[in-house]
């Protein structure tokens, strides 16, 4: 597997994770890439493992709402709302709320976390 040294951003708080960077304070040297990362790795701010990181560069797959299991596809958008089918999860505006549980709770783009 290639490493990326892409930047992730923690799905649950926003935290990015740069490989440039490390993670000094859980001992990881600048340098590492996200793959290389120890499977105990958790966001420093949140608490968050791993699989709540998602890729912050180049194209994203569908995304999951934790809340209530609705996904978003980028390549189905969202139409009715005004979203054009080919919108990238992260291009959503910053008040998208998810389109089922949104409705009673404000349940935005930080309870999404990316599937594919
Ligand atoms: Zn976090
Ligand atoms: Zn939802």
């Amino acid at each position: 597997m290639a490493k990326s040294m892409q930047p992730y951003r923690c799905g649950v708080c926003g935290y990015i994770y740069e490989p440039g960077r490390g993670e000094p304070g859980q001992k990881i040297p600048p340098g590492t890439a996200f793959e290389e990362l120890p499977a105990d790795y958790t966001c420093p701010v949140c608490g968050a493992g791993p699989r709540s990181f998602l890729l912050l560069a180049g194209r994203t797959g569908r995304y999951l709402c934790v809340a209530c299991g609705y996904i978003y596809d980028p390549e189905r958008g969202e139409p009715k709302r005004g979203i054009p089918p080919g919108t990238d999860f992260r291009d959503l505006p910053e008040s998208y709320i998810c389109p089922v549980c949104g409705v009673y709770a404000k349940v935005g783009k930080q309870a999404f976390i990316a599937i594919d």
